[in-house]
């Protein structure tokens, strides 16, 4: 079924890369197989999977969004692959994405843009649009998706979808390809907060693969959900974070996040206003400590290994063809940020941008640690507008990364968040981010189960 979906729609949204249909079938047959035999299977057995184009799988191709990487396929399964294959998950292909993980809507692709399934028109955010626009178009009911800056959250907002970033380290990132190794965190796209919980237990949890792989158990999430959906939160107290609302966020989003608030008083949770005094640096310091690390980790790309590779025709030298491979496979965004990372981590520059950069980030996590001082969760709008148009902020890279304004924090700290649906504005999905502490992800899913 959601293969016959995708053939009809996918025309118009564009979320799929790449269909695996034949592989979808088989593992579909498989399971039905050992359920006709009575194998006790796990709870998403059979229960179909989009995976987003930055996760390698192997016999599969993967691109990243690139075209440097356009008929890589890899020899083998990430992590979190191989425990989606080993519980008979049918993965029905890889989804769209601005390149190497860069960007707010999905337009950074070099294969094309995805279009929002509210309104072909508009984006269906970034970089993981083809997951969020997949679930919400009812191409797949679940998806795989990577958060660097707020990858996952922010389409799940626009595209009115849950979307869940991980305590960093909580899910293995043996086999993403990495956009900026100490943010990076994959995690589930789903239309339900117990959806995301089943799923994030099933990725999730120790893999000595992955050397910041946290060695402890989850904490048990699905549980978390179920007691989240009895709609008692007697005793929880929740953190409005002053900060990220007001100036730049979009009246209507601001409306429904209070609405919220009145729901989550409602059910018993008590609401205390804290503050960050330092997220309004988070932008800054992601935007250079992102492009510092992804400089390092794009320069594997040199067309020896992997994918394309442009051979001049005159004196074709090892760097000449680095050079012609690089310049040919990268678009613009990608560019962009490898000059700007490679800048921040020069010599004589280091310590007056990364260095300080850094410096940052410590303060952003004590500003964490003195808001869970007071506070279990953490609460904010996940964007602060709706789905723009698309081509809208294309031309204007300062407005596309103002778009993630309260997602990065999470990011910088290693704390988890998660997204989830809070209504329309103007007929569009606006979304509500819980935080909490790191390790404390089962906190994400009894607030966001008892808001759904
Ligand atoms: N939009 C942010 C960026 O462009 C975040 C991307 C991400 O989380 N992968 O870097």
């Amino acid at each position: 079924a959601h293969l016959d979906r995708i053939a009809a729609v996918d025309g118009a949204v564009h979320a799929f890369l790449h269909v695996s249909a034949h592989e979808a079938l088989a593992t579909a047959a498989d399971v039905d197989a050992r359920r006709a035999a009575g194998e006790d299977l796990h709870a998403l057995a059979g229960v179909p999977i989009a995976v987003k184009d930055v996760v390698v799988t192997k016999g599969l191709p993967t691109t990243a969004g690139s075209k440097i990487l356009e008929g890589w396929v890899p020899p083998y399964d990430a992590t979190l692959v191989e425990r989606i294959k080993a519980a008979g998950l049918p993965i029905l292909g890889k989804t769209n994405m601005d390149e190497f993980a860069m960007g707010s809507s999905t337009e950074h692709s070099a294969y094309g843009n995805t279009h929002n399934p509210w309104d072909l028109d508009r984006i269906p955010g970034g970089s993981g649009g083809g997951s969020a626009a997949a679930v919400a178009a009812f191409e797949a009911p679940l998806a795989i998706g990577t958060d660097t800056g707020g990858s996952i959250r922010q389409p799940g907002a626009v595209t009115g979808t849950v979307g869940v970033k991980p305590t960093y380290g909580s899910v293995s990132r043996y086999g993403l390809i990495a956009m900026a190794s100490s943010l990076d965190q994959a995690g589930p796209v789903t239309r339900t907060v117990l959806d995301s919980a089943l799923l994030h237990e099933l990725i999730g949890g120790h893999d000595p693969l992955d050397s910041t792989s946290i060695p402890e158990p989850l904490p048990p999430l699905v549980e978390a959900a179920r007691q989240g959906a009895t709609g008692d939160l007697t005793g929880v107290r929740v953190g409005v974070i002053r900060e990220l609302q007001g100036e730049g966020y979009q009246p209507g989003v601001l409306a429904r996040f209070h609405e919220s608030l009145d729901l989550l008083r409602a059910a018993g949770a008590e609401i205390v206003e804290v503050s960050c005094p330092h997220f309004e640096y988070a932008l800054g310091a992601y935007y250079l400590i992102m492009p510092s690390e992804a400089s390092s980790n794009l320069a594997k790309f040199d067309g020896m290994r992997f994918g394309l590779r442009v051979v001049p025709e005159d004196n074709p030298t090892a760097e000449r063809v680095m050079a012609a491979t690089r310049g040919q496979g990268f678009g613009d965004e990608v560019k962009r940020r490898i000059i700007l990372g490679t800048y921040a981590l020069s010599a004589g520059y280091y310590d007056a941008y990364y260095g300080s950069a850094q410096k940052v980030r410590t303060l952003i996590q004590r500003d964490f640690d003195a808001a869970f001082a007071q506070a279990d969760v953490l609460v904010s709008p996940t964007a602060p507008t709706t789905a723009f148009k698309l081509g809208e902020k294309l031309d204007d890279p300062l407005a596309m990364y103002l778009n993630d304004v309260a997602t990065i924090p999470a990011n910088l700290a290693g704390v988890p968040g998660l997204s989830l649906p809070n209504g329309l504005d103007d007929g569009l999905p606006v979304g509500f981010q819980v935080l909490a502490p790191a390790k404390a992800d089962d906190r994400l899913y009894r607030v966001g189960a008892a808001l759904e």
